[in-house]
């Protein structure tokens, strides 16, 4: 092919549902939420950080996890970023995505706050803030997906 060869752009949109296992790891996460209300992480054994999500290597030291850790229910955010559009997979806007520190853990937890009115940016920049304390609010019918923490709220 050279330079001069007309590249042709073909329009398509693809659409793939499919299932796939979860992993060792994963399975046992979410089975913990579903089944215990309860939040496991691992420990690395090289570098004693515990790593939530769950995970069999620690990307760190590259060695092989299996410490399971239990994790507070409660935790630091971290991070924020609100939202006034939709996502697909999101809950409707305006919502706060957040990475929550939990309690007991090294990492971060992905996930959505809740509790909070978002719908004036201005007063939701104030109910929202780096260092504050939030708790998982459970579903009461679980999946066994990370949605069975429904969100995280401020801590009263
Ligand atoms: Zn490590």
């Amino acid at each position: 092919m050279t330079q001069e060869e007309e590249i042709l752009i073909m329009p398509g949109a693809w659409n793939l549902p499919f299932r796939h296992t979860a992993g060792r790891f994963a399975s046992r996460f979410f089975r913990e939420l579903r089944d215990n209300k309860k939040i496991f992480g691992v420990r690395c054994p090289e570098c004693r950080r515990v790593l939530l999500p769950p995970r069999p290597l620690c990307e760190r030291c590259f060695v092989s996890t299996d410490e399971w850790v239990e994790m507070g229910h409660q935790g630091t955010l971290e991070a924020f970023t609100i939202c006034y559009v939709p996502f697909l997979g999101l809950p409707p806007p305006p919502i706060a995505t957040i990475m929550v520190k939990l309690d007991g853990a090294n990492t971060c937890l992905s996930h959505v706050m809740g509790g909070v009115d978002l719908s004036d940016v201005e007063k939701a920049k104030d109910l929202v803030k780096i260092g504050m304390r939030v708790e998982a609010v459970w579903r009461d019918e679980r999946k066994g997906e990370i949605s069975d923490i429904q969100y995280f709220r401020p801590v009263a």
